[in-house]
């Protein structure tokens, strides 16, 4: 495939938002350009965030003309536009080239901005609580669409404010897109592009080990999210199927090893269910399983996502936290933003699409 060419988007022109600034440099060297106009461009792309030719205003317009027509800047229409009033929550539906949704949501913390990132349409890891899996998968997103994303959401910002912070946390496994997720996240991190720092950035996986191991290779210090929600194999492989190809202690050897080649903690995710893996019991048996790890627990009281599951109320939420910190465990719960807009991951897109329109109800729980 001809450099720069997109498999979502753009099928008959290469699309400059795929383009690293090698491939970039390439692309305009065969139009017979000098390297410091890839430059430009790139920056226009990735740093900009521009759409529009007429926006290059420092390239001659006969280059501007040219690269119109012999190449596309990829682009995401948003479809829709939630805010949630109180806590500055934006989730932006959008559409892609091909007509397929992902959704993609900032966070405003304390720290900064935090853009939560799609990795493909559609899921086919099968957790049991998960609105992003129902349905299936559909098709990756590549790179320059997960660029996209980060990019509308800055867009969406203005001059004013900056992401500052990236979560691989949307809809997809990120590890099952290993190649152009890695793309995605060096062109954030690109000085000319989003200069997104690899620290800020954290990648969530379900625990296809084999990724966290080349991951942990790639030179890359991303945090690294896994998403446990159990202390046995008994019960994460009910949660999350990927458990019986890869069980705990494989699982939790890998982590290790991150840990180990990366200098960086893991934080685990523990989604909270009532009555299904908010049992003291469980919290000690998580306790004995991390103790003495470099890692944090990252405690979710499960977000109501239609499928018959509800999180666990508050004070079983303390003192499952109480219990796990007692082992020297560094937790924290998630504070619960966008309430008020569907927050849970693969909500929004699933409630458009055909078949799938679970309503919920004002006071945030399913109407099912
Ligand atoms: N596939 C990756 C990343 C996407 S999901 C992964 O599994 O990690 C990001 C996080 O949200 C995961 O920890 C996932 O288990 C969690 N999650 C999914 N649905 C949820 C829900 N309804 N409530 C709370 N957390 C949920």
């Amino acid at each position: 495939m001809p450099v720069g060419e997109s498999k979502g988007w753009a099928m008959d022109k290469p699309d400059l938002k795929e383009m690293s600034p090698s491939e970039m440099r390439a692309f305009c060297e065969r139009l017979g350009e000098q390297a410091y106009r890839a430059r430009q461009v790139f920056r226009w792309v990735h740093g900009r965030g521009a759409v529009d030719w007429r926006e290059m205003t420092n390239l001659p317009r006969a280059l501007r003309e040219r690269l119109a027509r012999v190449a596309v800047i990829g682009r995401a229409r948003v479809l829709e536009r939630q805010e949630d009033r109180g806590d500055g929550t934006v989730k932006l539906l959008l559409e892609l080239a091909d007509g397929e949704t992902v959704e993609t949501v900032l966070l405003r913390h304390r720290y900064g901005n935090s853009v939560c990132v799609s990795t493909q349409v559609g899921c086919r890891m099968g957790c049991a609580f998960c609105a992003s899996t129902v349905g299936g998968l559909v098709r990756p997103l590549t790179a320059g669409e997960m660029a996209e994303q980060v990019l509308a959401i800055q867009r969406d910002l203005g001059a004013a404010e900056r992401v500052s912070h990236v979560v691989l946390m949307g809809i997809g496994e990120p590890l099952e897109n290993y190649d152009a997720v890695v793309k995605f996240l060096r062109l954030i991190h690109e000085p000319d592009g989003l200069g997104i720092s690899y620290r800020n950035m954290t990648l969530s996986t379900s625990g296809l080990v084999p990724g966290i191991r080349r991951l942990a290779g790639e030179g890359l210090p991303v945090t690294l999210a896994v998403s446990l929600h159990a202390p046995n194999d008994e019960l994460r492989s009910r949660l999350v199927p990927v458990n019986r190809r890869h069980p705990i202690a494989e699982l939790l050897a890998a982590c290790d090893e991150y840990a180990a080649r990366t200098g960086r903690r893991v934080t685990f995710e523990y989604a909270l269910i009532d009555g299904v893996n908010d049992l003291p019991e469980l919290a000690r048996e998580l306790g004995r399983l991390l103790q003495g790890r470099l890692c944090h627990v990252n405690l979710i009281p499960l977000n109501p996502s239609g499928r018959g599951l509800a999180g666990s109320p508050p004070e079983r939420v303390r003192e499952f936290q109480e219990i796990v910190t007692r082992y020297g465990i560094s937790t924290t719960v998630r504070r619960e933003l966008g309430a008020g807009i569907d927050a849970a991951c693969g909500q929004l897109r699933r409630r458009r699409a055909a078949g799938f329109g679970v309503p919920v109800t004002p006071d945030g729980r399913d109407g099912v």
